[in-house]
């Protein structure tokens, strides 16, 4: 007893203190190119891991007692904990706008703005024919004229934002009816009626859920009502015995009764996306031409943008959301704006937008397309037959972030089980090896087999190489599953 007490207190000793290490040439280096207190910091979590391992197996970490091992040992701590976060990632979950995973990628058109805009000096807010100050939503503006007829545009953070910002601009104190089956949630504590609440608004309840009628709406207006509010029900559908007031309806009623008609679109398309396979999603355009005098939408759904809401529509409506001090707090940054102005710019040829925006060259890939990559992707798998029954399976790709949820894309998965009698590993380990490739591949387990949708993919080449090089591992013994 007192033996190991004396072997405990010698190893304690043996510990290098820290004025000693921070004085080691390397160390010192290392704290000019990583910062002093990163460093000091990270040898003190070092010191405390060989404090617990002396109390726990009475013995010392290697790194210890050879300077070299201690200084190599550091480095790559302090490389480890300066990655980057946020490293390109593969969906193949058989979720496109994965909300998880960043929804939108963007046109290559758009990164070259945003870098621009990064690196230099720009006219965010200054016009230079005037040579004045100018307005940093203009730009974005005059596009969604040409795009849409709408008179106005203001650009806020993203649609959660937009509708905030519309409600408490529209109808501040103000009542806003809203059909009971339209009281959507969107995730993330987006809910119309706690909106309705920040927003200072009175949220007026009309219909049920799978019914509501022009005459619910009629009755329910007061001297004090601001606004009707639609809400795309994006996220969910009800069928059966059912009835809607469309916009257009609404309208004629609005009008009439002096009370404004705004609408959240959640994603809005500023196309007609039946030419791409998907269902055609009302379009902000569709909605100013029947009436409604805002509109809402999420610039990194359907889009195909950067994250940001765009409300559209009337002017002198516009101006009240431009000039409300929630604005301020809201707006946009100029690598939002680039984006989104450069993503616009594309929707000037829709015949080619495709090609222009990679959600879309995802969303309408053809399918002999995506089974002749998987062909190949199958024949890249040599080892890992010995470990998965490794097949090409027809499934289906969602939209995802609550766009379409009725829609499922027609798609081909590389598709892994285990083996008949079991013998095998389990799926959760190779998807655990999946992730942890170079570039991390996001699959989805399904029924006890490994999906990798090939919908999601876009990049074939650099797949082919991921599943080679776990494929080599393997055959090697780098790697046991
Ligand atoms: C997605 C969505 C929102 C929220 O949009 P974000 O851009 O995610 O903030 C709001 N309303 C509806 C109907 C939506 O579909």
């Amino acid at each position: 007893m007192t033996q190991a007490i004396n072997t405990q207190q010698a190893l304690y000793r043996a510990l290098p203190a820290m004025d000693t290490l921070l004085l080691i040439p390397q160390v010192i280096g290392l704290s000019r190119q990583y910062g002093a207190a990163f460093v000091k910091n990270t040898l003190t979590g070092l010191l405390n891991q060989a404090r617990q391992q002396i109390a726990k197996q009475h013995s010392l970490p290697h790194w210890c007692l050879d300077q070299t091992a201690l200084v190599d040992w550091l480095t790559q701590q302090l490389q480890l904990q300066s990655r980057h976060s946020m490293t390109p990632v593969m969906n193949l979950s058989g979720t496109v706008l994965h909300t998880n995973l960043g929804r939108s990628q963007l046109s290559e058109a758009a990164i070259t703005a945003v870098t621009d805009v990064m690196r230099y000096p720009v006219p965010l807010e200054f016009d230079m024919g005037a040579g004045k100050r100018g307005h940093r939503d203009s730009r974005i503006s005059e596009l969604v004229h040409e795009l849409t007829g709408a008179q106005a545009c203001c650009v806020v953070n993203n649609n959660a934002a937009a509708v905030l910002l519309m409600l408490a601009a529209v109808a501040p104190g103000k009542e806003v009816i809203v059909s009971r089956g339209e009281l959507v949630e969107i995730g993330g504590a987006f809910r119309i009626p706690d909106i309705m609440a920040q927003a200072g608004c009175k949220l007026v309840e009309v219909g049920c859920t799978n019914r509501t009628h022009l005459k619910d709406y009629a009755a329910a207006i007061t001297d004090n009502t601001a606004a009707i509010m639609k809400v795309h029900t994006s996220n969910y559908h009800i069928s059966g015995f059912t009835a809607a007031v469309s916009e257009a309806e609404l309208a004629g009623l609005c009008q009439a009764r002096g009370v404004a008609l705004i609408s959240d679109l959640g994603s809005g398309a500023l196309t007609d996306l039946a030419r791409f396979g998907l269902d055609s999603e009302p379009m902000p355009q569709q909605m100013l031409n029947g009436g409604v005098d805002l509109v809402s939408f999420s610039g990194d759904k359907l889009l195909g943008g950067p994250q940001a809401g765009l409300v559209v529509g009337q002017q002198a409506l516009i101006d009240k959301l431009q000039s409300h001090p929630l604005k301020r707090a809201l707006r946009c940054d100029k690598m939002t704006l680039a984006a989104l102005e450069a993503t616009l710019l594309a929707y000037r040829n829709p015949e080619t937008l495709d090609n222009e925006l990679p959600m879309l060259r995802k969303l309408a890939r053809p399918v002999p397309e995506l089974n002749a990559v998987g062909e190949w992707l199958l024949a890249q798998c040599r080892a890992l037959h010995q470990y998965f029954s490794i097949t090409l399976t027809p499934c289906e790709t969602q939209v995802g972030s609550g766009s379409q949820p009725h829609v499922l894309l027609p798609s081909v998965a590389l598709c892994f089980s285990p083996k008949e009698d079991n013998s095998g590993p389990g799926v959760r380990a190779l998807e655990q090896c999946f992730k942890a490739a170079t570039v991390s591949v996001i699959g989805r387990i399904s029924a006890n087999r490994l999906w990798l949708d090939l919908r999601g993919c876009d990049d074939d080449a650099a797949l082919g190489r991921v599943i080679a090089t776990l494929d080599a591992a393997l055959s090697r013994g780098e790697i046991s599953l």
